[in-house]
């Protein structure tokens, strides 16, 4: 809040010193060439895909167990989504499935690290390589997460983080695009504000002349400062959220162990630190005696919210509606995920006994719980 305060008195509000230190701070940590930072997840995803030409006749994999906003950037572009299915234990495409959606047409493998782990990225890689692929990492979820091996998440290759206000850390909107291609980071720095050479800051810096030019059309999705130092200061306190973070999960896990039908997500193999953006469990309705409608209702019932990250893209209206819009065979996994999947409460400002009142709500409302409670 203070740091939001100082630059609304500075007398530069919108994109301007603050923004640049915070991309410092993303180069700084994650060793990468270029950070963008921009008005949404969505901007940066939007960014990539243009600047990677993708339209009419391409193909793009990425799950249909995500966020709507890619998959309506590679319609609205023209392009195809193709949809692979996920295991069904961590969410995350397996590299067989995707493997075998590749065609001619595919331009790019938007990979999701799902809910704070890491996707196996190394054989994505590997295909992409082989197939002159791009791969466009969505990180939304995983800021902070640290690859089996030791690489974080957003230090090779290029990835999009997302700074909306329920993500890990925030800078009220915003998002992040991070690259270790010198050349793209440019293109996509341009492209961030109106594709002229140089942005207002920057114009002020070096004094008005000469005028900047439009080097290609481009977009309007400039981070201000505003925004900006918020996010600096959050990312400043990224290990400690995530710590609470992952002291809450652990507790969640070990209390909600043995309550039948509420089944939390499978661990990552590829994921040595999970940054735990979300806490997922699955309302088995066979095992719990309740689906998972009925739970969400009767948790609020007792005061508790709780979300589905995510209903399964191509089960939207629209998507149902335009069949010949995309692609996706055999999504059996995400389809059962979908219709059981309900993200409980997880936020650094929990305290154990908040822990405790999710997981008393949760024995409450399971009928199968009360024969383990007897
Ligand atoms: C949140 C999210 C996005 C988009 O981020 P915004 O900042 O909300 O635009 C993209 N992909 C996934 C998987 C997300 O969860």
């Amino acid at each position: 809040m203070a740091a939001v305060a100082d630059t609304l008195r500075s007398g530069w509000i919108t994109t301007g010193a603050g923004c640049a230190e915070f991309e410092e701070a993303f180069c700084e940590r994650l060793g990468c060439e270029e950070a963008v930072a921009v008005t949404s997840g969505t901007a940066a995803m939007h960014l990539a895909l243009h600047a990677l030409k993708i339209g009419h006749g391409d193909e793009v994999i990425t799950p249909s167990m995500t966020w709507v906003s890619t998959v309506n950037l590679i319609v609205m572009r023209g392009a195809t989504p193709v949809f692979v299915d996920v295991d069904k234990d961590t969410l995350m495409m397996t590299p067989e499935a995707v493997s075998a959606a590749i065609t001619k047409r595919t331009k790019a493998i938007i990979p999701v690290d799902f809910a704070g782990a890491a996707i196996d990225i190394a054989p994505l890689r590997k295909m992409g390589a082989q197939h002159g692929i791009t791969i466009i990492e969505d990180a939304a979820h995983a800021i902070g997460t640290i690859r089996t091996g030791g690489e974080e998440v957003g230090s090779v290759g290029t990835a999009i983080f997302s700074l909306h206000p329920i993500k890990t850390i925030t800078s009220g909107e915003g998002g992040v695009l991070v690259t270790d291609d010198v050349e793209f980071g440019a293109t996509i720095r341009r492209l961030r504000f109106h594709g002229l050479g140089v942005d207002a800051w920057q114009r002020g810096q070096q004094g008005r002349s000469p005028q900047a030019e439009v080097l290609e059309p481009g977009f309007k999705y400039n981070l201000p400062d505003m925004n900006a130092v918020l996010g600096r200061s959050q990312f400043s306190r990224l290990d400690e959220l995530i710590e609470k973070r992952t002291k809450l999960v652990a507790q969640y896990r070990e209390r909600l162990a043995g309550i039948p039908g509420i089944v939390p997500l499978g661990d990552a193999n590829a994921t040595n630190r999970h940054s735990w953006h979300l806490f997922i469990v699955r309302v088995d309705q066979d095992t719990a005696g309740i689906n998972r409608t009925d739970f969400m209702s009767a948790l609020k019932a007792q005061n508790i919210g709780s979300g589905i990250h995510f209903r399964a893209v191509h089960t939207h209206a629209w998507f149902r509606d335009h069949p010949a819009a995309w692609r996706g065979n055999d999504l059996l996994n995400t389809e059962w995920n979908s219709d059981r999947i309900c993200s409980l409460p997880l936020f650094p400002a929990m305290s154990e006994s908040d822990v405790d009142d999710v997981v008393n709500a949760v024995m409450h409302v399971v009928p199968a719980a009360t024969e383990v409670r007897a």
